[in-house]
């Protein structure tokens, strides 16, 4: 655990988030600011800053992190059409520095996005 990271405290209950799954490897909670009806973090419960810091002994990890973020938008009833995003450097979107997968659904979504 990152003492510093915001999404380290949420995997480990010192922020509250609305949790829709976890195991012992990856946790899934909704964003707090939606951009669509469904709007899901899915992260590792390790701590890695950027997907391009994730070395290869990673690489099963985050397969399962992507497996289970398809899993769970299938659950929450978008499975025949979501978008799984992972921003990479603040110059790309990337705010918070701990890995996750975002999953949005439940509106149509534009290409190239912005
Ligand atoms: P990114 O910009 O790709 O790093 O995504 C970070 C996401 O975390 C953004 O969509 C934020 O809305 C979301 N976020 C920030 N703080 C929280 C929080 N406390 N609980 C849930 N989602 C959060």
């Amino acid at each position: 655990m990152d003492e510093t990271c915001l999404f380290c405290k949420i995997i480990a209950g010192e922020i509250s988030s609305d949790k829709v799954y976890e195991d012992e490897t990856v946790v899934a909670f909704r964003d707090i600011n939606p951009q669509a009806s469904t709007h899901v973090l899915v992260v590792p419960r390790k701590h890695i800053p950027r997907i391009v810091d994730a070395t290869e002994d990673d690489s099963a990890l985050l397969g399962e992190v992507a497996y289970r973020a398809a899993q769970i938008a299938r659950k929450e009833g978008v499975g025949d059409s979501f978008r799984m995003v992972v921003n990479n450097g603040a110059d790309a979107g990337q705010s918070v520095f701990h890995v996750h997968f975002h999953i949005l659904g439940g509106r149509r979504m534009g290409w190239p996005p912005g």
